[in-house]
């Protein structure tokens, strides 16, 4: 099988390169491609085309995204071409040859009212460009036909790059308290953890068959929704980062007592976030005969991960 992987440096296209290999021959296209005439440029619709017609893959994965939520909403063209018109037009050369394709979206596509998980047939309402455009996409992908799965996930994190646990870790290191957005809720999810379920359902989806269609149309193809198990606000987060920080002999000032939950409205930004970031997993649990494990299991690991990177407080 022939997988073509675009965003194969971010957070979760990294984790796919590993997840993916027993599944096919993966050939991982960064922005740049790897040779000429195949790009993997989501920017480059021209680019994407002949690569996609060049390679005829069986599937193609797409992690690459324009993930920069706070820029999107002064570069909402481009956040629209790459997060809504490459995906369409992926999409539409996929559906041409019946292949595959496998995509990422957000709770973001959400207006995050309420306290209860929203399940997939639940209303969209972005609040930001960043959640409009990756809406966008979705609703390409499902227009168009192709074979696919969307993924809907929230909160990645991975030991590769920056990313909140990290950032919360530098300021407890150099400040006696934290004031942390206490008023949104989510289930921070693992990029490691996203890639490996991708991987599995991808496998399950593409031999499974409606029974008594004349094409037998893959009866698993759809939109889910993915993410680690159980919920917390980013205070609570950043509470259980310290704590672990702390117990693993790290050189923090701040401890888990002194990190002080403020509302979102104290902590301003260009786009605004959903409060309630909650998914209902359900669909892909059974769908797929898959077990999500709890948030803090998967951020436990990405630190441990990460951890010769951190100062700790006495050297061994
Ligand atoms: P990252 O920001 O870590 O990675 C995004 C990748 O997209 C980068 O490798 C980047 O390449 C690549 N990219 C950006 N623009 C282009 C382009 N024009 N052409 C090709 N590649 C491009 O994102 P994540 O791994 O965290 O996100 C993966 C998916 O999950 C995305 O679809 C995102 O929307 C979704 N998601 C992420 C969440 C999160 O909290 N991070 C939450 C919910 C959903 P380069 O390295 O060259 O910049």
């Amino acid at each position: 099988m022939k997988i073509v992987l675009l965003g194969p440096n971010g957070q979760l296209g990294w984790e796919l390169q590993r997840a993916l290999a027993p599944l096919g021959d993966v050939i991982a296209l960064g922005r740049s491609g790897t040779a000429p005439g195949l790009s993997g440029d989501l920017a480059d619709l021209a680019g994407l085309t002949s690569m996609l017609r060049e390679l005829e893959p069986d599937v193609v994965v797409n992690a690459a995204a324009y993930t920069a939520v706070d820029k999107a909403e002064s570069d909402a063209e481009q956040a629209e071409l790459i997060n809504a018109l490459a995906p369409g037009l992926i999409a539409q050369e996929q559906g041409r040859r019946a292949a595959w394709l496998l995509h990422y979206s957000t709770d973001y596509v959400f207006d995050g009212s309420g306290d209860q998980p929203r399940d997939e047939a639940a209303p969209t309402a972005p609040l930001s460009v960043y959640g409009r455009s990756k809406l966008a996409g979705e609703e390409a992908i499902r227009a168009s036909g192709c074979r696919h799965l969307i993924l809907r996930t929230s909160w990645v994190h991975a030991a590769r790059g920056g990313n909140f646990a990290r950032t919360m870790l530098r300021l407890a290191a150099e400040r006696d308290a934290l004031r942390v957005v206490d008023d949104q809720i989510g289930a921070p999810t693992g990029a490691d953890l996203l890639a490996d379920v991708s991987a599995h359902a991808l496998r399950v989806a593409m031999h499974s068959t409606t029974p008594g269609t004349a094409v037998h149309a893959p009866a698993l193809s759809g939109t889910y929704h993915v993410s680690a198990s159980g919920q917390t606000s980013w205070c609570g987060y950043a509470r259980h980062v310290i704590d672990w920080g702390q117990r693993h002999g790290l050189a923090l000032r701040a401890s888990a007592e002194n990190i002080i939950g403020i509302p979102s409205t104290d902590f301003p930004s260009p786009a605004r976030r959903p409060l309630n970031s909650r998914l209902d997993t359900s669909k892909f649990r059974t769908s797929f005969g898959i077990s999500l494990p709890p948030w803090q299991a998967g951020v436990d690991r990405m630190l441990a991960e990460a951890l010769p990177t951190f100062t700790r407080a006495t050297t061994p």
